[in-house]
């Protein structure tokens, strides 16, 4: 055995275990666990050119499937703990913005994503995937020794053989090597167990393990054997017996020759980061209401979907190019975004649709996502990804897919709002399915949704219709889902909307609860309606555009695609604090505008809204009876007792020429017009609302229309006096 080079291995990767402790967790693992948490600074020095292979599970904390699959890798990991240094287990959290580039080197597009990267692999290209069907970790373990026997030219010096032994190696066993047992395991060709057992004793000195096969008969003779598995212990004094276990299986033979007089551990020790208190600084809790929609969530999901989910993928091409393009258009039709951010996701959508052909390098499209090209209109989408709503409890929990289903919701919903005659009624749906098809890296969930999607989508006949469809197959994945480890305890799946959200919304028929659909249509529409959606905790866009443009110039260059993302307590740059509206401070210069100016748009929307909304919970609270037809009434989270008309008070806000729509409508022209009418609403703007600036536009006009009536009166007047014969003419 070539146990006796475990010792430099050993000593390599104590290191690498004691240069691990002090590693942040890696999302869904931490350092007591028996793996090896590996990062940006770590997976390729400690996977590539090894001397033992290393299997590695990529993941991304957000993703259902990986919360699911956790357990059992980490089950795997103990099992075959014992295999390394041979087989090292190792786990990379994706999702942690540090390791994006890395796990995009290694080619990893979805998640989980299992490979097994031989001894001395050369490049990220070497590591091979290996599927896990049924997830069971003997399964998994089956795939390692697979992959291990695929590789004999490469093999982990550490790893013992174990290819099934012949005659001629059993008969001159003990001249060859000095131990004092031999076991040999009898069985099938298709049969681990020699393997498995093999590679469980490969840390123990004075015993050897080989597996001998059911075909190799003058052995099988020799030992007297009629059943397979079954084992057999040599000694080196000539002697041999039937192992004595009550099952012939991998744990009883361990632990039999474990324990065997002279048969001691090695002193390799495991490749486990020992366990250390996990410091991580707790990310401050944003308070959210549940019954509100936060625009931090929306752009923190924009900015992940397109800037990390399509990055996954160097070169788009095919289907792909397509999913892309129909997404970004609807996003560019429907997303009731901040002025800035509709330029952006126009932008974008215009610069997709010139491309020709099905192949787009992502190197290309990035520049379009990171607006770095020349002459472009303030066109910025934040980088920062900051959870409101979609906070968890723990980093794992919600977030990214908490955040891409209310961006959809809101899609489908903004349909309803934009209906034409011929619009396609699955026009978001489709957008929709084509990017989690095609993008979402929870690969597991993407074929679920697939599955529904494919069962009734077709099925959908109005935009309405596409609204309810999404609901209840969110409803379903939540009754799927209730209970399950991707449950954060403090955010339980309910079926939603629940009735402190929207009483209506159920009824009961015949003693049994059900939905009434039309409450919920109508529910669905007040709740994902831009008055519902709050700015609290997003970065304002003017100091955006001029981070943007301050970095650019200091040479940060590349507007890093992910800056600030919230794991365990990492920085975020920019603006943390919930959003205080604040009475504008002009500046001519762009320049030196800084966090504390808050741009127009986002103060009125937040003041005006809020002054709004909070008036019209005061009337409902008077008792203020609204009519049945437009009424929805929510209960708000923190004030139970009030209900709420979200409808009504929108309603309300856009007689009142409100919402950020109305102040930029120079949105549908030119981008340059836009920045240019953008700041004169800004500079008309200074201390004045919208409403006061809407205001002194129409007496202006009413004051000339007066004047020029009482100009004509005059002149008429005057020229009919001057037909009059009395009148003196000059
Ligand atoms: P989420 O379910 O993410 O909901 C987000 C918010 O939407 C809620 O807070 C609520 O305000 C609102 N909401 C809830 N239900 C509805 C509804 N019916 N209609 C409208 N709004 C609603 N995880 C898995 O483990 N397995 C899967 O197969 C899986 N499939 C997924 C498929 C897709 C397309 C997506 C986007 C995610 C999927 N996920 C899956 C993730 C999972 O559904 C949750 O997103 C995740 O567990 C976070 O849950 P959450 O508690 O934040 O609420």
């Amino acid at each position: 055995m070539a146990r006796g080079r475990c010792h430099p291995h050993a000593l390599l990767l104590l290191l690498l275990a004691a240069a691990l402790a002090g590693a942040p967790p890696g999302g869904l693992y931490s350092p007591g666990d028996p793996l090896v948490l590996l990062q940006v600074d770590t997976l390729e020095s400690s996977v590539l050119n090894s001397s033992s292979a290393w299997l590695v599970e990529f993941y991304a904390s957000w993703c259902g499937h990986c919360v699911h699959f956790a357990p059992i890798w980490r089950a795997l990991a103990a099992d075959i703990q014992e295999w390394s240094p041979a087989v090292n287990v190792a786990v990379v959290d994706c999702a942690d913005i540090a390791n994006q580039k890395m796990c995009g080197k290694f080619g990893i597009t979805g998640f989980p994503t299992l490979k097994f990267f031989k001894a001395f692999s050369k490049s990220p290209e070497d590591g091979t995937k290996i599927f896990h069907p049924g997830d069971s970790i003997q399964n998994l373990r089956q795939s390692i020794i697979t992959n291990l026997e695929m590789h004999k030219e490469t093999w982990p010096p550490a790893c013992p053989p174990l290819e099934p032994a012949s005659v001629e190696e059993i008969r001159g066993f003990f001249q060859t090597n000095n131990v004092t047992y031999l076991a040999l395991i009898f069985e099938t060709n298709e049969s681990f167990l020699g393997r498995e057992v093999t590679l469980d004793m490969l840390q123990y000195e004075n015993v050897a393990v080989r597996r001998v096969l059911s075909s190799e008969e003058e052995l099988v003779k020799k030992y007297g054997v009629t059943a397979f598995p079954s084992s057999f212990l040599l000694i080196n004094n000539g002697t041999f017996s039937r192992i004595p276990v009550q099952m012939e299986a991998r744990s009883f033979y361990t632990h039999f020759l474990r324990r065997l007089p002279g048969v001691t551990r090695g002193p390799y020790m495991p490749t486990r980061a020992p366990d250390t208190p996990i410091k991580t600084t707790p990310i401050p809790r944003k308070p959210a209401d549940r019954s509100k929609v936060y625009m931090a969530d929306l752009e923190s999901a924009l900015h992940y979907a397109l800037r990390v989910e399509v990055a996954r993928f160097s070169v788009l091409t095919g289907e792909r190019v397509r999913a892309l393009k129909d997404f970004v258009a609807v996003l560019a039709k429907y997303f009731p975004g901040r002025p800035f951010v509709q330029n952006f996701l126009r932008s974008v959508d215009r610069w997709l649709r010139n491309v020709r052909g099905s192949r787009i390098p992502y190197s290309a499209l990035k520049l379009v996502l990171t607006n770095r090209k020349e002459g472009q209109a303030p066109a910025v989408l934040s980088n920062n990804v900051t959870w409101v709503g979609c906070q968890g409890s723990e980093p794992h929990f919600r977030g990214y897919p908490c955040s891409l289903w209310t961006l959809f919701h809101l899609l489908t919903v903004q349909a309803t709002r934009h209906r034409r005659l011929g619009t396609d009624p699955l026009e978001v749906l489709g957008a929709m399915r084509g990017y989690v098809q095609s993008f979402f890296g929870c690969r597991e969930c993407a074929q679920h949704f697939e599955g529904m999607a494919a069962e009734s989508m077709d099925k959908v006949r109005s935009v309405d219709e596409a609204a309810l469809w999404l609901w209840s197959r969110h409803n379903r994945v939540n009754a799927r889902l209730a209970g399950t480890a991707t449950e954060d305890p403090q955010f339980p799946k309910l079926q939603w909307p629940p009735p402190e959200l929207c009483h209506p919304c159920h009824s009961v028929v015949k003693r049994r609860q059900v939905w009434d659909e039309a409450a919920v249509l109508q529910f669905l529409k007040a709740y994902f309606s831009p008055i519902n959606i709050f700015l609290n905790y997003t970065e304002p866009e003017t100091a955006l555009v001029v981070r943007r443009s301050r970095e650019a110039k200091e040479g940060a260059g590349e507007w890093a695609m992910g800056v600030g993302m919230e794991v365990g307590g990492s920085e975020r740059r920019g603006f943390s604090g919930p959003r205080k509206p604040s009475i504008v401070r002009m500046n001519p210069k762009m320049q030196e505008l800084e966090e504390d100016i808050v741009d127009l748009d986002s103060f009125s929307e937040l003041h005006y809204k809020s002054k709004a909304l909070k008036a019209a919970a005061v009337a409902a609270n008077k008792g203020h009876q609204l009519s049945k037809r437009d009424t929805i009434p929510l209960l708000l989270a923190d004030d139970s007792h009030q209900a709420f008309d979200y409808a009504a008070a929108w309603e309300r806000l856009r007689q009142r020429g409100l919402g950020s729509k109305q102040l930029i409508g120079a949105l549908e022209e030119d981008e340059g017009d836009t920045l240019r009418r953008s700041h004169w609403f800004r500079m008309l703007g200074v201390g004045f609302s919208h409403l006061d600036v809407s205001l002194c536009i129409i007496l202006y006009f009413l004051s000339s229309m007066c004047l020029l009536g009482m100009y004509t009166f005059f002149r008429m007047r005057t020229r009919h006096r001057k037909g009059r014969p009395s009148f003196p003419t000059a």
